[in-house]
């Protein structure tokens, strides 16, 4: 039958279309009509008729109700005949074979082609034998296609499946992971929405990450916070699977709801939705998703890992400070925007005092608390824009953005009085309590160096001044060049 072509390009109406159309004019019947049949339900469901050149939809139900010889023929799945008052039909069986659901055919799928004779005698076997083996071939072709259709879809998802894997294994490293899994989803599913939200367990909330509409715009939802808590929200309520309510039933097959857990652990919540297209979301899109469930929560796990070792990295776990390492980079970066924009950028260099001797004296353990309590004070006592680090032992300097000599030495003075009312309680000694002096040098862009590491050498020239004049104090590198300062 090379007439009809691949059902690919046709869809299937046309399919029907061109094979009823072929059959008609082979059987010389006046009409040619496809009924889906619906035993279970009782009725053969008319889908397309043909009919002296004209194709259409036609929905005629034929119920086998009271009549037994209808019944029993269609459901021996043989060829009959029947007669309704001057009109003869001859009903053809096919069976699609193959175990898929399309186009709304269950399982069983059966259709019934019937021919249809108006006036007169029965339409000539001959002819209708020819007419039979369009039908039959043809309908070869539709499981043919089904199959081929299927095998396409199948290859395409084992392939998705593939590329995923992969965009979740890779987005442990990215800065940007949750916008690759995100975007990576909706590059292969294409819905009118997802969105992604992830459980922050320290604070006890179901945090939005991001949502990526159907242009494929991804935009952050980090507004958007929901405190994990059963009955807080629904979101909170499927991650945590106290959901009462079946969620689906409300918003139909348009919204599919995925937790991720690891291990039982709630990991975070994607939620997808066709509900501006009113797409359904098929089975096999739910199926599959599922599967990436696990991994997605993996990522999730890992991308977590990796920003804790990165934060353990950056700072310091005694004072909380940020590391040297972490300074200079910053410092680089704010070296630059002091040049470009002109502004003045001041480094205050701050040692303590016989520190040492702390250590010597009432161990190391309560040099580590007088350290923590001088990162403290000092953590508190900063603008936004400023950057403190721990540069290591004893010494911490703090980087002040936007700042003149002046603005440093401001902030430097405050901190000589406030560390004074610092005590560190000392256990098991006649001296209850160790208390601090810091000393402190300041350089400042432009002013003193044109350079970032002229201009830290500045301020450590500055603190160097102070600890061999007695300590206990502050000076900017200005000061010690000019007169007044040596
Ligand atoms: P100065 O007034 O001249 O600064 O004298 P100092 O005793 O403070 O001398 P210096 O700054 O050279 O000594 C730093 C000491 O800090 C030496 C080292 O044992 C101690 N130290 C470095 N890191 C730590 C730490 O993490 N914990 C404790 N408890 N001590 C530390
Ligand atoms: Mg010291």
């Amino acid at each position: 039958m090379k007439d009809i072509e691949n059902r690919k390009n046709l869809g299937e109406e046309d399919f029907f279309k061109k094979i009823s159309s072929v059959a008609y004019q082979e059987s010389g019947c006046d009409g040619v009509s496809v009924f889906h049949c619906l035993h279970e339900k009782g009725f053969l469901k008319g889908l397309y008729k043909y009919s002296r050149g004209f194709f259409y939809e036609f929905s005629e139900y034929i119920f086998f109700e009271g009549k037994e010889y209808f019944r029993h023929s269609v459901l021996s799945k043989r060829p009959f005949w029947d007669k309704v008052s001057h009109v003869w039909y001859y009903y053809y069986p096919v069976e699609i074979k193959g175990d898929f659901d399309l186009s709304g055919f269950s399982r069983e799928n059966i259709v019934f082609f019937r021919f249809e004779k108006l006036y007169g005698s029965k339409p000539s076997s001959r002819k209708l034998e020819k007419a039979k083996e369009v039908v039959k071939n043809g309908m070869e072709n539709f499981y043919q296609v089904d199959f081929e259709i299927l095998k396409t879809h199948y290859y395409q998802s084992i392939n998705t499946l593939a590329r995923l894997g992969e965009i979740f294994a890779s987005s442990i490293k990215t800065e940007d992971s949750y916008k690759t899994i995100i975007s990576g989803l909706q590059k292969h599913f294409g819905f009118d929405r997802i969105r992604f939200y992830v459980v922050k367990e320290n604070e006890k909330k179901l945090v939005g990450a991001y949502s990526v509409d159907v242009s494929g715009k991804v935009k952050s939802i980090d507004y958007d916070r929901i405190i994990l808590e059963p009955g807080s929200h629904r979101f909170a309520d499927i991650v945590l699977e106290k959901t009462q309510q079946d969620y689906s039933r409300i918003y139909g097959d348009k919204v599919f709801y995925l937790p991720l857990k690891k291990e039982n652990r709630p990991m975070g919540l994607l939620i997808f939705d066709n509900l501006l297209s009113q797409i359904p979301i098929s089975l096999e899109e739910k199926d599959m998703l599922k599967s990436f469930s696990s991994q997605i929560a993996m990522a999730i796990d890992n991308i977590n890992l990796f920003n804790k070792i990165e934060e353990l990295s950056l700072y310091d776990e005694l004072t909380g400070l940020p590391l040297r390492r972490y300074f200079n980079s910053r410092f680089q970066e704010e070296f630059y925007r002091a040049e470009r924009f002109s502004q003045p950028l001041s480094i205050l260099w701050i040692d303590i005092d016989y520190f040492k001797e702390i250590n010597d004296t009432y161990g190391h353990q309560i040099g580590d608390v007088a350290l923590k309590e001088a990162g403290r004070l000092i953590n508190s006592s900063l603008r936004k824009i400023d950057f403190p680090c721990r540069y290591g032992g004893d010494e911490i300097i703090i980087m002040l953005p936007q700042a003149t000599y002046t603005e440093a030495i401001n902030l430097g003075r405050r901190l000589l009085n406030e560390i004074k009312n610092v005590m560190i309680p000392v256990p098991f000694s006649s001296n209850k309590e160790v208390k601090l002096t810091l000393s402190m040098g300041v350089a400042s862009y432009p002013a003193d160096a044109l350079k970032p590491e002229e201009l830290l050498a500045k301020a450590d020239e500055a603190l160097y001044w102070v600890k061999s004049h007695g300590r206990d104090s502050i000076k900017a590198y200005c000061e010690i060049k000019s007169p007044q300062g040596s």
